[in-house]
């Protein structure tokens, strides 16, 4: 028979993490940058990719390669059973009632840009309306600009406080019975925040609305539950969560994706083709018309796989405590402003530094080794909502350390 054994020390229980035995799993981590050890801080942007990952998507090809669904032969068999195992765990990450729930997709943007055009001009006319918030990024912005252009409907946006959380009341005053659909992101990729997900969805439920949850950034950081939470879409990126780029994933509530039209037509998502009539696939293989990106299917299987063993909860203890280090470290730097001091944070340390560029201070930590993004992030409204065009945003995953955070600290104060 044919078996897959990853690679890999798991020396991990639920009430232990040994982040250099973490560390080990990330062969990248072992690289030196301008003659220094990297040190990846920006996690944000995407994640990096575990051995059994990397071992995974090699088996793959080596034993298992083939298209899914229609073959009758041995390796068709193999693939559909890796893709279909990789759905399995996708819905269990998540704690979806059901694998029909689970739709394969490229990424997140391809996740909201498929609700908004398949669900939204189904669901959307004139003075209707879609809210989001000040919070998010250009990918949960913008496909609700083109879908309501199309069909008359409005875009209402919630603001947030000077810490960039969401202001519930005013968040409340937006919703009415004329609000069809509210999309938010559950972590801000730019500042940061943890937004009141659960609430929001309850009281735009309290609306009629249906809510689209934004999971690109919260997943790596935290334990998702679908069920709990109860949105009626959840998006999010394999490439953010340690699984290869080009694999996202649309979860949907039962209901709802079924009474949802295609989006792409083609193959693999009909039942039966004439040239007078097509009936269509129910969910998920409705929408997910042609080759699917398979092998990183299997890949985001064995990130999640890897998750699982290392356990959310030690994730999350250990993030949250390199948080408060690097906050009080960054705060110990002079004229270091933070920007995005929520409470409530995952992952997330943008900030600016007066007299210097943040493109400066992203190519001066390079020079040491330190990877962190400059720039907007994909989210300018938000940057601007705080007067900045650009910050520097350290973000942290499981396999960063205390000692990482350290060291950014450290060149910062060479900076002056
Ligand atoms: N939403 C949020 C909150 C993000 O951080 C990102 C990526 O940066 C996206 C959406 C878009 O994800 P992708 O580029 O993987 O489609």
């Amino acid at each position: 028979g044919h078996t897959y054994e990853p690679a890999g020390s798991f020396a991990l229980t639920p009430h232990f993490f040994d982040v250099e035995a973490v560390r080990r799993d990330f062969p990248i981590l072992q690289e030196k940058v301008n003659g220094r050890p990297l040190v990846w801080l920006d996690n944000a942007a995407t994640t990096q990719k575990p051995q059994s990952v990397i071992d995974r998507l090699s088996c793959f090809y080596q034993h298992e390669n083939s298209n899914v669904h229609r073959a009758a032969h041995e390796l068709a068999a193999r693939a559909t059973d890796a893709y279909e195992a990789a759905r399995e765990k996708v819905r269990r990450f998540v704690n979806a009632p059901s694998i029909n729930e689970i739709v394969f997709v490229r990424g997140t943007t391809e996740a909201i840009n498929l609700v908004a055009q398949a669900w939204g001009r189904r669901n959307l006319g004139k003075d209707d309306e879609v809210v989001i918030t000040w919070l998010e990024h250009h990918a949960n912005i913008v496909p609700w600009q083109m879908v309501c252009a199309e069909t008359g409907a409005r875009l209402r946006v919630a603001p947030v406080d000077d810490s960039g959380q969401i202001l519930l009341d005013e968040y409340e005053k937006l919703l009415n019975a004329r609000t069809r659909l509210v999309s938010i992101t559950h972590v801000s990729n730019a500042l940061g925040t943890i937004t009141p997900a659960e609430k929001m969805i309850e009281m735009a439920h309290r609306y009629g609305a249906k809510v689209l949850l934004d999971g690109a950034q919260s997943v790596s950081h935290m334990r998702v539950d679908v069920q709990e939470l109860d949105p009626d879409f959840f998006v999010f990126s394999g490439h953010k969560v340690f699984a290869p780029t080009g694999i996202g994933v649309l979860y949907g509530k039962p209901e709802v994706l079924a009474a949802m039209p295609p989006w792409q037509g083609g193959g693999n998502m009909i039942q039966d083709v004439t040239f007078e009539k097509t009936i269509y696939h129910g969910p998920p293989q409705r929408f997910e018309a042609g080759t699917g990106n398979i092998a990183d299917a299997v890949g985001l299987g064995a990130a999640i796989d890897y998750l699982d063993r290392v356990g959310m909860y030690n994730i999350a203890r250990h993030e949250h405590e390199l948080l408060q280090h690097a906050t009080e470290e960054l705060l110990r730097i002079p004229k270091l402003r933070i920007v995005g001091t929520a409470k409530e944070k995952a992952g997330v340390l943008s900030f600016v530094i007066d007299g210097h560029k943040t493109e400066e201070i992203g190519s001066y930590l390079n020079s040491c080794g330190i990877a962190v993004r400059s720039g907007h992030h994909c989210a300018q409204p938000i940057l601007r909502r705080f007067g900045h065009e650009s910050t520097v945003r350290a973000s942290l995953a499981l396999y960063n350390t205390h000692e990482e955070v350290e060291k950014l600290a450290a060149a910062l104060r060479q900076l002056h």
